[in-house]
């Protein structure tokens, strides 16, 4: 049986997300990350092998294929996309946009998004200030995560980890947002949250919140 389109791409572009930052990626951390039992997730990585769109070895974990990266960077393409023109577009916050993309990602032929990055002004990033791929690419720049960033030097918020919307929720109520300026005044070794300065104003925050948060040094 053909396997379901939306499906693959949901995992392919999971994978090539998580690959991000682990590389290869179990079969755990994708089972946690699509929220299913490690046993169809490995089930799926063996059809995506078969398909060659990943390289698979059970107890190593999953990369992808030059063939499964197009299709990944594909969908990542239209997710990506679809957040930023719902946020700009439609006045959706930012906590709202990742389970409508998830939806809309599988159903945008070419010329949709095509229209969509023409109407945004082609954008570079999404919402949350990931990349959007372009050309079958991806031009990222490195970010320190804030937790590892210099104390005592400017920085720019420049993404957001977009996996949780309660978190995003939260950094919208303390007044964070891309682009902003913020300074690491002090980290607390006790529990290793920080003490900011986020545009003139004395913040605390804990040390998971701070994982989740990405920062350029200002130029
Ligand atoms: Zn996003």
């Amino acid at each position: 049986m053909e396997l379901q389109t939306a499906v693959v791409e949901d995992y392919l572009r999971t994978i090539y997300k998580l690959q991000q930052s682990e590389a290869p990626v179990t079969t755990s951390a994708l089972a946690q990350a699509m929220d299913v039992s490690s046993a169809s997730a490995s089930d799926m990585l063996k059809k995506l092998a078969r398909k060659k769109l990943i390289k698979y070895k059970p107890y190593y974990g999953a990369a992808l294929t030059p063939s499964g990266m197009a299709s990944a960077l594909s969908i990542t393409r239209r997710h990506r996309l679809w957040e930023m023109f719902l946020v700009e577009t439609l006045d959706f916050s930012w906590d709202e946009v990742h389970s409508i993309a998830d939806r809309l990602e599988h159903a945008t032929p070419a010329n949709l998004e095509k229209r969509i990055d023409e109407k945004l002004g082609f954008p570079e990033r999404d919402p949350h200030g990931d990349p959007i791929p372009r050309d079958g690419a991806l031009m990222d720049q490195p970010l320190a995560r804030l937790v590892d960033f210099t104390p005592r030097t400017l920085g720019i918020i420049s993404r957001v980890s977009d996996d949780n919307p309660e978190l995003l929720q939260y950094l919208s109520q303390i007044g964070l947002r891309l682009g902003q300026r913020i300074v690491v005044k002090e980290l607390i070794a006790y529990d290793d949250s920080l003490h900011i300065d986020l545009d003139g104003s004395d913040i605390f925050l804990s040390a998971k919140l701070s994982r989740s948060i990405f920062v350029r040094p200002a130029d």
